[in-house]
């Protein structure tokens, strides 16, 4: 049985031709990577980021971080979730991400309309109630984008694995204009 929980967490989204088409979407892609390996060539960089910087923000499709940053390849890392929240894992890779890979500043973005709005921790029980088991992860759901944003700038600035926390800032994207709103700690 298909769960609230699975369609709850879907955000809005709109057909596209490639859905559309039918068949097997990971097919279709790994036939267009063919044209991009055609083009491509090795810019030979190194691995850690250029900007020294680690941006984390949700997985929405609508967010295109490198265009919405100005972003080119090999610039920074990019630790996307649902909601753009600060886990546990988050820490991880951040972790790695500075004391392996010699990042420094830290930017955070969630952004407005976002799927986890809709949900609460309920979503953890309806999927207990469906697969019999509940999952070790909160939802991280939220209601408030820019109390969560600062709620994640907290938690990467206490952390104790980080070597930089002094250069930590969030932000909420609005996805109807484009534009980053800076959420301020103390406001
Ligand atoms: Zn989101």
């Amino acid at each position: 049985m298909s769960t609230s929980a699975h369609s709850s967490a879907t955000e809005s989204v709109t057909p596209t031709a490639a859905v559309r088409e039918g068949g097997q979407v990971t097919d279709r892609l790994v036939a267009l990577n063919a044209g991009y390996a055609k083009e491509f060539s090795d810019p030979g960089m190194d691995a850690r980021p250029v900007l020294q910087v680690a941006v984390v923000a949700c997985m929405d499709a609508r967010l295109d971080l490198h265009a919405a940053l100005g972003l080119e390849l090999g610039d920074c890392h990019t630790i996307r979730n649902a909601g753009g929240v600060v886990t546990d894992d988050v820490i991880r890779s951040l972790t790695i991400s500075q004391r392996a890979l010699g990042t420094r500043s830290v930017i955070l973005i969630h952004h407005t309309n976002c799927g986890l709005e809709s949900l609460t921790e309920d979503f953890r029980q309806e999927l207990e109630r469906e697969v019999g088991q509940r999952p070790v992860w909160a939802v991280e759901a939220y209601s408030d984008a820019d109390q969560d944003v600062r709620q994640s700038m907290q938690r990467v600035r206490t952390s104790p694995f980080l070597l930089h926390t002094d250069d930590v800032r969030g932000f909420v994207f609005d996805v109807t204009t484009g534009l980053l709103r800076e959420i301020h700690s103390d406001s």
